[in-house]
């Protein structure tokens, strides 16, 4: 049997079953205090001497769930209590192991809240990019959140058991509140990171970001200067971000760099990845699908063909597993997977939501989490909330599923149609057919796009080439 299947037959058996679902929901129910089975999780690694009856009952329920699934991936319970002692990683399988309780094991597995929050914080930023998914420009939007409705909605964030929140725009630095708000998150105990142009970084806001419980930070950067300033808009960009980077390095933020493939950068993206390391010495360097989203409509003619993606994936790969290069390299193509699996001997990569250190804690073992992890993680792990507190699938998709300032946003998760839709892989023209579709799934904001369907196909794909002709012949009629 597939090493895939004999963990998810296990972890079904076990966790899957109705007896288990059922105890699974019982101990994930929250109160305003959180849940049992957060308190349970505390107890595991010897926090939380003193139980209740209930309490005492759910641990036992826990432990018995989490010895088990630890020997399904290989895991030894020293190494899991290990990891379970930051309260990141706990939060992290709460959410996982109440999404089983509530949706039961799925492959994909939607979790119970998004893991993962990417918080478009403001409309406003200081440069014109060719490719900006949220049309950003020099002022904010009237209806961003005020500070107090910012605070509130990690509050209902912390609550539902979301685990990271990833600050993007616009420029969310440009917010006089940013700090303010990311502290709030980070003494929450989210996992803070920020997606940055990097212009207007000193070493002072570097040094700020950092006190703010900022834990990581992605800047962007297009290539060598002219290509970048000519794909940003504005002279200088280029020579401010670097200085950017280099100060977040300096002040010890975890630093990454951010590239968005398209046909102006493609040849320079090995280069630019050797300078990343070796100049700006940043720990990570992903490179972004391109979306024609928004502004990016404008610039569709500059999106890769298939084979140019899989090159450039084969390239990022080759480097993710060098012993010799100390980037982690990823990318944001889900088919980032697929290329992993084509390397018998190689980590498998889960998703773009995965990183180096996670993969050496599993030792290789991840092939067998990639589809439970599967790929795009739209509506699934992750979602997108606009300024206006608008929640989306993915901030590439605008398809608004609803408002944080109307509803709750586990309601929303639930509930949305839209959401449930996007989850449906079998659905899927094209991807769903594919032998891949659980470990990859197709971009689905490409899917949108470029045909207008969350169910359509990726076609930045070769095993969906038919696809990719079709929208270059529409192009060019
Ligand atoms: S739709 Fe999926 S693969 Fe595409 S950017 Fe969003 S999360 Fe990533
Ligand atoms: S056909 Fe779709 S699911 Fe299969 S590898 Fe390509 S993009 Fe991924």
């Amino acid at each position: 049997m597939h090493e895939a299947d004999l963990v998810a037959n296990t972890v079904k058996t076990w966790l899957g079953n109705p007896i288990s679902r059922r105890l699974l929901k019982w101990v994930s129910k929250r109160n305003e205090k959180g849940s049992k089975l957060e308190v349970a999780l505390k107890k595991y690694v010897g926090e939380n001497e003193k139980l209740s009856i209930q309490e005492r009952l759910a641990y036992w329920i826990v432990k018995l769930a989490l010895d088990k699934g630890s020997q399904s991936f290989g895991v030894s319970k020293e190494q899991l209590v290990e990891s379970l002692k930051n309260p990141l990683v706990r939060r992290g399988i709460s959410n996982v192991l109440e999404g089983i309780g509530y949706y039961g094991v799925q492959r994909p597995q939607t979790t119970a809240a998004p893991f993962l929050i990417v918080w478009n914080f403001t409309k406003q930023c200081n440069l014109r990019c060719k490719h900006c998914y949220e049309n950003a420009g020099p002022k904010p939007a009237p209806d961003e959140l005020t500070t107090e409705e910012a605070k509130k909605a990690i509050d209902e964030f912390a609550e539902a058991g979301v685990v990271a929140l990833s600050f993007s725009g616009g420029e969310p630095l440009m917010r006089k509140d940013f700090f303010e708000v990311a502290k709030y998150a980070a003494d929450k105990e989210f996992y803070v990171s920020v997606a940055t142009n990097g212009t207007l970084i000193t070493e002072k806001i570097a040094q700020k970001m950092k006190d703010a419980g900022v834990q990581y930070a992605e800047i962007s950067l297009d290539g060598f200067e002219k290509t970048h300033d000519e794909f940003r808009g504005i002279p200088g960009a280029w020579r401010r971000s670097v200085e950017g980077i280099k100060n977040c390095v300096k002040v010890g933020l975890d630093t990454g760099v951010a590239t968005t493939a398209t046909h102006y950068n493609l040849k320079e993206i090995p280069k630019l990845a050797e300078f990343v390391e070796k100049d700006l010495h940043a720990r990570r360097f992903i490179v972004f699908n391109f979306i024609p989203v928004s502004r990016g409509k404008e610039i569709i003619s500059q999106d890769l063909t298939p084979k140019e993606r899989e090159e450039l994936l084969d390239f990022l790969y080759s480097k993710l597993i060098d012993t010799n290069c100390k980037l982690d390299t990823f990318s944001t193509a889900p088919q980032y997977a697929v290329t992993s699996f084509k390397y018998a001997f190689g980590p498998a990569v889960p998703t773009h939501f995965t990183n180096k250190a996670a993969m050496e804690t599993l030792q290789g073992r991840t092939k067998s989490l990639t589809e439970f992890i599967g790929g795009c993680g739209a509506g699934r792990l992750y979602c997108g909330m606009e300024p206006n507190g608008d929640i989306e699938p993915c901030v590439f998709i605008p398809i608004k599923v609803g408002n944080i300032r109307e509803e709750r946003l586990v309601d929303i998760w639930r509930n949305s149609p839209v959401l449930k839709k996007i989850r449906n892989r079998d659905a899927f023209k094209g991807c769903g057919e594919c032998e891949y579709k659980n470990i990859c799934g197709g971009c689905r904001a490409r899917a949108y796009a470029y045909f207008n369907d969350l169910q359509g196909p990726d076609p930045g794909c070769s095993i969906n080439e038919k696809y990719w002709d079709e929208v270059t012949r529409i192009q060019t009629t």
